[in-house]
């Protein structure tokens, strides 16, 4: 397989003599960590292991209950619930990983002790406009996940004939997390390839699907039914879907983190809709994950209004304001976009 510029590089093929000589080696992900920021972390420090090489893996806080088969997932550190034993690690780190995201703010609570770790910061990450705050940036905006690129850099290694089924169950859970199912347009040939080199490792891909999706409780199914029969919004003339719930609306239905993962693709799967969002209150903010399909950026709507980012057509920010407030500043958005929301998506 052909290998793209960002990986052709020889700081990335001497990064796996850096990690033969350094004593402790730390991955990191980001704040609400995702099947691809867990996906990637864990595919490396499973490698890693089986390479005798020891690291640890740090990250912001919980992950949510679907990810808890993962081999290794036992041994991540929170900095949420040990936040000595976590900031230890950074500020002791040699090697510090950075992966599945692409701003130190995006690691919450723990930016401050990241950014001041005089560990190398190695970052790997998808995201588009990652900022300089490593030293060793390996960025590609066009992979579909981190997790493809972990495989990317176990290839330039030269390990890719090696890869375990532990380490691929990772990386494809990250893949197949990121990509929604290998559906979105970032999936290529390629994608299927190392996905097909993946399964060659005897991983049963089927039993990964069920953990992940077929994994809901009854509180959980009830919520996602009561914010589609009772708090979906459509807009037709601005080809738009919102869906918001408030903490009280979330904790009636036993709401725990991950509930609500795929609610802002089932509003955005309305007839006609090019531009979805969900929006949740979750400790003092308010979180919003925005969709959409075709030509609208999410990034640019959300790093303009709502303080985020992310990808083109998938993206999030958050708000201070209450539920009510960034509700109606949404809806009041629209008018402007009208031109930009119409148009008949591929
Ligand atoms: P999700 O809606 O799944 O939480 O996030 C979708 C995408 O947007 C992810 O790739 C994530 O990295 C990005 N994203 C989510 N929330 C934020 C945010 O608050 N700030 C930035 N910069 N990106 C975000
Ligand atoms: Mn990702």
């Amino acid at each position: 397989m052909e290998t793209t510029d960002v990986f052709a590089n020889s700081s990335v093929v001497d990064l796996k003599v850096k990690l033969e000589n350094a004593s402790n080696i730390v991955l990191t992900g980001h704040r609400s960590p995702d099947g691809d920021a867990i996906g990637s972390c864990l595919a490396l420090w499973n490698h890693l292991k089986e390479s005798g090489i020891h690291s640890s893996v740090v990250m912001p806080d919980e992950f949510p209950n679907f990810l808890n088969w993962m081999p290794g997932q036992d041994e991540i550190v929170l900095h949420s619930s040990s936040p000595n034993q976590a900031e230890g690690l950074l500020l002791t780190a040699d090697i510090l990983f950075c992966l599945d995201y692409n701003a130190s703010s995006r690691v919450g609570e723990m930016q401050s002790v990241l950014e001041s770790s005089n560990a190398f910061k190695v970052m790997i990450d998808h995201h588009q406009q990652p900022d300089d705050f490593v030293d060793l940036m390996i960025s590609d905006e066009k992979s579909c996940s981190t997790s493809e690129m972990i495989y990317r850099l176990l290839e330039i290694w030269g390990e890719h004939g090696n890869i375990s089924a532990n380490t691929a169950s990772c990386l494809y859970c990250g893949i197949m997390t990121d990509s929604g199912s290998f559906r979105f347009p970032s999936v290529t040939p390629r994608t299927h390839k190392i996905t097909a080199s993946l399964l060659e490792t005897g991983i049963d891909h089927s039993s990964i699907h069920t953990k992940v999706y077929d994994n809901n409780r009854e509180g959980q199914l009830k919520l996602v039914g009561y914010a589609i029969t009772e708090k979906l919004q459509v807009f037709p003339k601005y080809k738009t879907a919102i869906i918001s719930l408030s903490a009280n609306e979330l904790n009636r239905f036993g709401y725990e983190k991950g509930d609500t993962e795929g609610l802002v693709n089932r509003a955005l799967s309305v007839e006609g809709v090019n531009f979805a969002a969900f929006l949740h209150e979750s400790g003092d903010r308010v979180k919003i994950s925005f969709r959409s399909v075709g030509e609208f950026s999410v990034r640019d709507f959300s790093s303009n209004h709502f303080d985020g980012g992310g990808h083109h057509n998938a993206a999030g920010g958050s708000s201070t304001d209450s539920l009510d407030q960034v509700v109606a500043k949404l809806i009041s958005l629209l008018p402007e976009y009208e031109s930009k929301l119409n148009y008949e998506a591929s």
